[in-house]
């Protein structure tokens, strides 16, 4: 049986100052050994100062370009985050695709740039409202992961965040029965495209208003291999609930 250690992935969006670094010192403080990886995705400004705190928090940016370099005014490579001391990049969080209109390709297209920088592609895919109550949150998902993960995908390099959009931000969360049916379904998908070996290798995080208080349940479902959060990730004291429910699923 394959063992995938737990993740748990902090999106602060556009959200803190550099007076927040306090937040990654005191997780750093209370977790020097967590039995769970942990990143932090701040904005942009702030990967260096926080990579350079160098504890187990690591570093991760929120989008990245497709190219390397060049006139893309305002956008950030895969290789400039590297650069600053980024391990892990979000690709295809559901607010790029609403708000810049990326499409299956475009995230696929920046999965590719961030192995090409070295860094630990987070694929994030899910169903909007209106698709799960039409009950088609398995076929639009199926169809993300078929266009957004490019080949030659591995646990080493890809990390899948299911995030459904009508749970992110809202206090709303799926049935966790809902959530194992689709972290089920995501890995049968992979498993047939790119056999088992590899498809039981990639962690599958679960993302939309996870909290201390419901973690714990969300991490004992099948399948899921950690979380990807926002709200409750700005804060060390909550972060670190959910940090401390990982280390015990
Ligand atoms: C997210 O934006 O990825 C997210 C899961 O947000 P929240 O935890 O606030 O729902």
């Amino acid at each position: 049986m394959t063992t995938r250690r737990k993740l748990a992935a902090g999106n602060w969006k556009m959200n803190g100052t550099q007076a927040a670094l306090a937040e990654i010192s005191a997780l750093n403080a209370a977790f020097p050994a967590p039995a769970c990886d942990v990143i932090i995705c701040p904005p942009a400004p702030f990967i260096s100062a926080m990579a350079a705190l160098k504890g187990v928090v690591k570093v991760g940016g929120q989008d990245c370009h497709a190219n390397a370099s060049g006139a893309h005014t305002g956008d950030v490579s895969a290789e400039i985050l590297a650069d600053a001391g980024a391990t892990a990049v979000i690709v295809g969080h559901s607010e790029r695709r609403a708000d810049h209109g990326e499409s299956d390709q475009t995230v696929n297209d920046k999965a590719q740039a961030a192995w090409r920088a070295g860094l630990l592609a987070i694929i994030c895919v899910g169903e909007v409202e209106d698709e799960r109550t039409a009950g088609n949150a398995l076929s639009i998902v199926g169809g993300q992961l078929a266009g957004s993960i490019p080949d030659g995908a591995t646990g080493e390099n890809t990390v899948i965040a299911y995030e459904p959009v009508w749970a992110i931000g809202t206090g709303l969360v799926p049935t966790l029965k809902d959530i194992a049916e689709m972290h089920d379904f995501m890995r049968a998908e992979l498993t047939t495209r790119f056999g088992a070996d590899v498809a039981n290798t990639i962690r599958f995080l679960y993302g939309g208003s996870v909290k201390p208080t419901n973690a714990a349940e969300i991490f004992a479902v099948s399948n899921v291999d950690g979380a990807l959060v926002g709200g409750a990730s700005l804060k060390a004291a909550d972060f670190g609930g959910i940090i401390a429910a990982a280390a015990n699923a």
